[in-house]
């Protein structure tokens, strides 16, 4: 067992943080105070190959593996965590269902621009009746009209919906079915019945959004079912798997910037005389902080490992996204209390981690689904790994961007 990351890994890190330093942070105020869709930047990202950590070389991808896709994400996400979204829609849930799941000609048609953020994904599965019972509460349905299927229904929560040009959406084609009769769609937004309405989120701000969507006697061709009809259910919990890997990675980013700006704040911050850091409970807040990033940290970067290795990884996806969001929120809440009146100032980056912890605290499977799943599971009453399904390709992980 080694703990130590690679100096491909150290690398890759620094690479993160070189790209945030200089491409990120100093725009944020123009694209947040403007209301614009970051596109631009999104595109270098692609670029750099960030996108593309987990996708084969063959369709455009940087092969960079699973580990260090969760170095970025959190290097990204501790910069800003709306550039976070990023990594699940360009990076996994939308791109990697259609790797996993699309025909050959599926997959060149639309992951190497995904990945490279030419086009930009969204994965539509939640509905307004509840994103913790996806089957139960969709309404949403996809009728075989001969060569055509006619889709009809609403989604709620889409992320990235008002931008995304391409997206994977889940509709009943056998409503009486239960979850056998979900199927999976790769749908394109310029066509004729689609209209993505932005959700008015202030406490997360306004340059990425997440959107209603509704799809009204909107038309595809056959060709776009992703798998076969009734294997929707069955995919959207595959990809929600892997996306399992990117949000705890987010939630650490998102834990470490409070835990770093935490310290700093400790050391500068001076009250009665003395840095406030020499208080006793300040340390012990900083403490808690620092040991328990470090655990979620490590949590994420053995499912990370273990996706790299070709295993199956679902139960500790399940783990480390229920113990990050657990560790984020509360660290999010200990920095609060660190900086006083000033964590809630917008000068400084408090409330903004405190929103993403919050969001991505339910976002991707709430806390309470993780742990009927990680409980179920230990019960031995279903098997965490059910969904799982064998990757058709392997990567070489060996390798290193610029
Ligand atoms: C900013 C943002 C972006 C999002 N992006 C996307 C996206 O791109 N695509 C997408 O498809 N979805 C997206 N979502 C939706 C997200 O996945 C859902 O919010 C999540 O699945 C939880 O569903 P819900 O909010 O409807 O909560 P509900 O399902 O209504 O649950 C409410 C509460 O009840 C609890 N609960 C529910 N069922 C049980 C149970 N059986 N036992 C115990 N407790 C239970 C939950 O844990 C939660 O605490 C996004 C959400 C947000 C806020």
């Amino acid at each position: 067992m080694n703990f130590d990351l690679s100096d491909d890994n150290l690398q890759v890190k620094k690479m993160a943080q070189n790209f945030a330093e200089k491409e990120i942070l100093p725009n944020l105020k123009y694209y947040e105070t403007e209301r614009i869709f970051p596109k631009a930047i999104l595109k270098k990202m692609g670029e750099t190959g960030m996108f593309g950590a987990c996708f084969p070389e063959k369709y455009g991808g940087s092969e960079m593996g699973f580990l260090n896709l969760a170095i970025i994400a959190e290097e990204i996400s501790k910069a800003h965590p709306a550039f976070g979204y990023a990594f699940n829609m360009q990076g996994m849930t939308c791109p990697f269902t259609i790797l996993n799941w699309g025909t050959e000609e599926q997959i060149k048609k639309y992951v190497p621009d995904l990945i490279k953020a030419n086009l930009i994904g969204m994965f539509a599965l939640t509905e307004s009746g509840g994103g913790s019972d996806p089957a139960g509460s969709m309404k949403t349905t996809a009728r075989l009209d001969g060569d055509e299927y006619v889709i009809n229904g609403s989604k709620t929560w889409i992320t990235f919906a008002n931008e995304a040009d391409v997206g994977v959406l889940f509709a009943k084609t056998d409503p009486k079915a239960g979850r056998k009769g979900i199927s999976a769609f790769i749908i394109e937004t310029n066509n004729p019945g689609f209209s993505a309405k932005p959700i008015e989120i202030s406490s997360l701000g306004y340059m990425m959004r997440s959107c209603e969507i509704f799809l009204e006697d909107y038309r595809i061709p056959k060709s776009a079912l992703l798998g076969k009809e009734g294997e929707g259910f069955k995919i959207a919990m595959n990809a929600l798997d892997y996306g399992r890997l990117t949000v705890p990675a987010r939630l650490v980013g998102i834990a470490q910037g409070c835990l770093e700006a935490s310290i700093k704040y400790s050391n500068e911050r001076v009250v009665s005389g003395k840095p406030i850091g020499e208080y006793q409970m300040i340390k012990h807040l900083l403490a808690d902080m620092a040991v328990e990033t470090d655990a979620a940290r490590l949590m994420t970067y053995r499912s990370a490992f273990l996706k790299d290795r070709g295993e199956v990884a679902t139960r500790q996806s399940s783990y480390s996204k229920y113990f990050a969001s657990e560790v984020a929120v509360k660290v999010t809440r200990n920095a609060l209390e660190i900086f006083g009146a000033n964590g809630i100032s917008d000068d400084f980056p408090i409330m903004k981690y405190v929103n993403y912890a919050n969001m991505l605290h339910f976002g991707e499977g709430s806390a309470n689904i993780q742990r009927i799943l990680i409980a179920n599971d230990a019960l031995g009453w279903k098997n965490a790994n059910r969904h799982q399904i064998k990757r058709k390709f392997s990567l070489n992980s060996d390798l290193v961007l610029s």
